[in-house]
């Protein structure tokens, strides 16, 4: 498909830089607008494909001019520049949505509050090593339009966020897997559960029969909703609480069972190699997606069975003194917490805060009870913790950087214990993202 059109990308990163080099190469004339710096490696991608650029600001006239606009997923809706744009009656798409018109790849695309990343790296390392030609694109690593503008693939595996989605309407998904539903970002939804969750939904839009939803069945939200909708597509779902007909459920003696096309085949839990319920989760919902495309149950096992954990996911770090230290940098909400919280099996010395995105804690309170000796606050303003954990006698201390409160969680630290870093709220405040924060842990960590 070639084109002469007008195209706009709103935001200079790798999102935004990607759509650009797609358009681009597909003969569209570009335009980024960044109302920010643009970071210096973009920068270099744009002026070496001779795509006009702009930074710290929005020029309106070349922007009103455009025939479609491709929004970055780190832009509000609600910024002037792209409710103007809607009003003046310009299409205003998802890098994924303009780049799924130039692919013929099955589509693979997993969304959800948490585990995204984890599920699409899982499914993808299965589709690899089954030999499929494969691409892992979207919020994990490169972006779907940069890899498409290289070459295109039989399979993309795509993690796909909300904010995506929200801009995202032809777009098909061939197997969507919705992994979970829980309170994050609502700040971007006017504070209202039920708006996330419907952009949640999104991803199961457009899909025809001989398309795939796989979902959780232990998550009320995502199993209330699905009732609700009307999809040609096959349900597959997965659970750790019931017997299912088909998909993949847990069993009283520690198996997963994956029931596909009448088909089954069982893998031990002690086979996983990650902690945790939501690995669990995140092992069925790829061992599902890989079974649906008929890859061999001892690839399936396999792949599984060697699984390295991703960086800052409930990553063991070191133990010092007999203190395991666990960095979870990436638990930005109360649910990946929770979860990180129910997997210790050692009493826990909890660092938590940062930027509150509104959460409520009382999810949090019974696990605390039962497994946290001692709470590290690392966080400009930690009241909110503070308040919440009040009642329990439990110590709480303050601090203010990563090496003061590793420091502080040591020295209550005796032998057996684990200190976990999962702080169920955004990094800003104190670090310039959640890597940042994970990767001073560590160093701290090893520091000690
Ligand atoms: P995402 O890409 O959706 O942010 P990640 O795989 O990066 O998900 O994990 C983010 C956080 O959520 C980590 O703390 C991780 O341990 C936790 N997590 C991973 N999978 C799940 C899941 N299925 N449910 C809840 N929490 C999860």
């Amino acid at each position: 498909m070639e084109s002469t059109g007008n195209i706009v990308v709103l935001g200079g990163g790798e999102s935004g830089t990607g759509a650009a080099l797609l358009a681009k190469k597909k003969g569209y004339r570009v335009f980024v607008s960044d109302k920010g710096r643009i970071d210096d490696k973009y920068k270099d991608v744009l002026k070496n494909n001779n795509i006009e650029w702009e930074e710290e600001k929005h020029s309106r006239a070349k922007i009103f001019n455009s025939d479609e606009i491709i929004k970055s997923p780190g832009i509000p809706e609600n910024v002037d520049i792209v409710k103007e744009s809607i009003a003046s009656g310009i299409p205003v798409i998802s890098e994924i949505e303009f780049a799924g018109r130039f692919s013929k790849a099955k589509m693979i695309c997993i969304s959800g509050s948490n585990g995204k990343t984890t599920t699409a790296i899982m499914t993808f390392d299965i589709l690899k090593k089954a030999g499929l030609d494969v691409c892992l694109a979207g919020n994990v690593g490169d972006s779907f339009a940069w890899k498409l503008a290289e070459r295109d693939y039989d399979y993309f595996v795509l993690e796909i966020s909300s904010f995506q989605l929200d801009t995202m309407f032809k777009f098909k998904a061939d197997i969507a897997v919705l992994l979970n539903i829980t309170p994050d970002h609502l700040d971007r939804y006017d504070k209202d559960f039920v708006k996330y969750s419907n952009s949640k939904f999104r991803i199961f839009q457009n899909q025809e029969v001989g398309d795939h939803i796989i979902y959780n069945a232990d998550d009320q939200v995502i199993v209330e909703k699905i009732k609700k909708i009307k999809t040609k597509a096959l349900c597959y779902p997965f659970s750790q609480k019931v017997t299912l007909d088909k998909g993949a459920y847990t069993t009283d003696d520690k198996k997963i069972v994956f029931k596909i096309k009448n088909k089954e085949f069982f893998m031990n839990l002690t086979e996983l190699p990650l902690q945790g319920k939501h690995n669990i989760y995140n092992s069925m919902a790829s061992g599902i997606t890989a079974r649906l495309l008929d890859i061999r149950k001892v690839i399936i096992k396999e792949s599984l069975s060697e699984f390295k954990n991703v960086e800052h996911r409930l990553e063991s770090v070191s133990l010092v003194r007999g203190i395991e230290f666990f960095n979870d940098s990436k638990a930005t909400n109360v649910n990946s917490t929770w979860f990180a919280l129910e997997s210790m099996t050692k009493p826990v010395i909890w660092i938590v805060g940062g930027m509150d995105k509104g959460n409520d804690y009382s999810d949090l309170q019974y696990l605390v009870k039962q497994k946290v000796k001692a709470i590290v606050c690392l966080g400009v303003n930690n009241e909110r913790i503070i308040k919440a954990f009040n009642d329990y006698n439990i110590p709480v201390t303050e601090t203010q950087s990563a090496r003061d409160a590793v420091k502080a969680a040591y020295n209550m630290g005796a032998p057996g214990d684990a200190v976990l870093l999962s702080p169920a709220c955004a990094s800003f405040d104190l670090f310039d993202n959640y890597e940042d924060r994970g990767n001073q842990f560590k160093q701290a960590v090893y520091d000690l």
